[in-house]
């Protein structure tokens, strides 16, 4: 515990000089202090057991010692080079970092954050394409910067105001709460069955789906189109799972018409899924390109876009591209970390234990409360979704262990439960 502003003098600053529309989340927030691994700690002292990781963004635990060591050692060398000078370590962690990616995705753009990452990526793939439009699912969010604004699909963040041109939506192939509805698949630990007897099984309705993404292609979208946004699972709609082989056969009729497909791994990315390093390589597809943020540098701002040498190429063909901070040797240096890090604590094998378990646990409470609608997810990406309320996200770092995990299922379970007697008075 430290001292510095009280909580009610934060407020008063807050409302005079910071974002009013921040407080909106939440109206009086936590006022955190420190920060170590799984943990937070308030301003009084009080200590949290970290379940979303500062959405989906510390992925191997705050103030990890390696990551921050490695910070700090750049920090005392050399803070900047402007992206247009040579550092080692920009090069070293490229030469990491694509190694992570299958053929022929090997080209990286370092940027500093999700939004930019995925403008980036429109820009690509419209100078490769020669086409300007851009499919993205209903309930998507890929940023609040003016392209990427296009491309979110979230009610609360469509201002009336102009954006996104060129931007298309398409329905959300949600097995939950999409029309078709449908079980999760067969091979999720969880095989959740909708209370519906008629329920098709999860490859019956992914036909269903597909008839609307072709009907989008016919209707909604120039006959070549750009590309076509997906998240491997979609984040801040409530990770929301498609059925399989969903994004496969969508693919492939994106790029009959020209478009490139791009995998937004911002929050699905470096081992939070467990079986897989990246998201897309759960669904089986092979991306043209690639954004990555959050978890990248676990909570530093730095992001990135990796695609295909030839890609890469259509950009440079046009004009020059550049970001001053993107890439800076800071950044690589705690990106390297993160990577190390994750590597050497196994952390994607944790999520996969970890993230599994948990998930087990939390699904024993759809049988027992029923506004618990449907648990779902993999590794530590879990969505809980209440049938009359909101969704619960819960997205820990990587590092969190089983009896932590018991923990949050308890005091999950508790408020549930404290929940059911105040609305049965
Ligand atoms: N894509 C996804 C999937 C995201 O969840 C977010 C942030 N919530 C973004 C893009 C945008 O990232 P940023 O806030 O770093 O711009």
């Amino acid at each position: 515990r430290y001292q510095s502003l009280a909580y009610s003098r934060v407020l008063e600053i807050h409302k005079q000089h910071l974002s009013p529309v921040l407080t909106a989340y939440f109206p009086e927030p936590l006022l955190l202090h420190q920060g170590h691994m799984e943990w937070l700690f308030d301003h009084e002292g009080n200590r949290y057991l970290d379940f979303f990781s500062g959405i989906v963004t510390v992925s191997v635990g705050h103030c990890h010692p390696k990551v921050n060591a490695a910070a700090q050692r750049q920090l005392g060398r050399l803070w900047h080079t402007s992206s247009v000078f040579f550092h080692p370590l920009i090069h070293e962690y490229a030469e990491k970092l694509s190694a992570l990616l299958p053929e022929p995705l090997k080209v990286i753009f370092l940027v500093n954050s999700g939004s930019e990452a995925n403008d980036l990526a429109v820009l690509m793939a419209r100078a490769h394409s020669n086409s300007t439009d851009i499919i993205s699912f209903r309930g998507a969010y890929h940023g609040c910067s003016p392209y990427a604004l296009g491309l979110t699909n979230v009610g609360i963040y469509k201002m009336d105001l102009p954006h996104g041109m060129g931007c298309q939506p398409t329905m959300c192939p949600d097995v939950f709460r999409g029309p078709w509805g449908g079980s999760h698949c067969r091979d999720s630990p969880v095989q959740t069955i909708r209370k519906c007897s008629c329920a098709p099984d999860c490859c019956q309705a992914k036909d269903q789906y597909i008839e609307q993404f072709k009907d989008t292609l016919s209707t909604s979208v120039a006959k070549s189109i750009a590309g076509f946004f997906a998240e491997p699972i979609q984040g801040v709609n409530g990770f929301v799972q498609y059925p399989k082989g969903f994004l496969k056969d969508a693919f492939e009729l994106v790029r009959e018409r020209g478009g490139v497909c791009i995998a937004d791994e911002v929050q699905t990315g470096f081992g939070r899924l467990g079986s897989h390093f990246w998201g897309f390589q759960t669904h089986d597809v092979l991306p043209d390109i690639v954004t990555m943020a959050k978890g990248i540098g676990n909570g530093f701002p730095m992001a990135a876009v990796v695609t295909t040498p030839e890609i890469a190429k259509s950009l440079a063909k046009r004009l020059l591209h550049f970001n001053t901070f993107g890439g800076n040797p800071v950044a690589c240096a705690i990106g390297s970390a993160v990577l190390e890090v994750i590597k050497e604590e196994n952390l994607q094998e944790n999520s996969q234990e970890v993230g599994t378990y948990m998930l087990l646990k939390l699904a024993k409470l759809r049988d027992e409360f029923e506004i618990v609608g449907d648990v779902r997810g993999k590794g530590l990406m879990i969505g809980i979704e209440m049938v009359k309320d909101k969704t619960f996200r819960i997205a820990p770092s990587m590092c969190i262990t089983k009896p932590e995990a018991d923990f949050a299922v308890e005091v999950f379970r508790s408020a549930l439960i404290q929940h059911m007697k105040r609305r049965a008075k």
